[in-house]
């Protein structure tokens, strides 16, 4: 006889899935998702999730091969930033449409296709700088950790209708995606500001790129533009550098 298994139960296996497993969720979950909630999370929990989920989704996304015009250029403008703040950074370029990019704490810096269209070296190099801020300031842990969560109870669900491992690789992905949906608040996104601006000056790129990135950007949703406004944002950057 058969016994129905809860997902809850199950959603362990998310992780439970090869040796590089980042956290153990089983025993938290086990014990029902209030625990899960109470989960704590170290920096190195977040880095290693970070590792797996930026691997995963490097596998759902068309990446830039080596010597593709896109890739090409994010070498080029990206040349000297090999360890910043103390992350160890690996970038690709993604060959999709939209405009936008992320940073994770491992140092996975993605760029899409869609920004690089858009945006000159020095803009790309803003948002990359704002982004690592976002990592580096620990905006991301909460995301991280929600979207763990949320995706292992997905994973436990879908174990229960029998396609647990295979599909572990996705959740991470999902894992992934939800981390470069997700919305910071507007004190995390002004204090990412505030460090891309010292990123650009720092490596002697241009600060203004920030505040003519932040002109293209449309004012609400999507990249680096939640809250506040954007020409706020680009007006604060503008104090900045007329303070210096
Ligand atoms: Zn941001």
């Amino acid at each position: 006889m058969k016994f129905p298994r809860t997902p809850l139960m199950l959603a362990g296996a998310l992780f439970a899935v090869g040796s590089a497993s980042a956290i153990d969720l089983g025993n938290a979950l086990g014990a029902g998702m209030g625990a899960a909630k109470g989960l704590t999370l170290s920096d190195e929990d977040i880095r290693k999730t970070s590792e797996e989920a930026c691997a995963a989704y490097d596998k759902q996304n068309p990446v830039a091969p080596a010597g593709n015009k896109y890739a090409v250029r994010l070498a080029k403008l990206t040349q000297g930033l090999e360890n910043e703040d103390g992350i160890r950074l690996n970038f690709k370029v993604y060959l999709v449409k939209d405009v936008n990019a992320f940073a994770m704490a491992n140092g996975c810096v993605r760029v899409f296709a869609g920004l690089m269209d858009l945006a000159t070296d020095d803009e790309i190099r803003g948002v990359i700088g704002h982004e690592i801020g976002h990592a580096k300031l620990g905006h991301t842990k909460a995301k991280m950790k929600t979207a763990i969560l949320t995706r292992a109870a997905r994973q436990g669900a879908a174990a229960a209708g029998g396609k647990g491992g295979q599909l572990a690789a996705s959740e991470l992905g999902g894992v992934a995606e939800d981390f470069v949906n997700a919305q910071f608040s507007q004190k995390e996104e002004s204090a990412a500001d505030a460090y891309g601006y010292r990123f650009m000056v720092k490596h002697k790129y241009d600060p203004n790129a920030l505040v003519t990135m932040f002109k293209k950007l449309p004012g609400k949703g999507g990249l680096m533009s939640s809250h506040p406004a954007s020409p706020d944002r680009a007006k604060k950057i503008e104090e900045m550098i007329k303070k210096g």
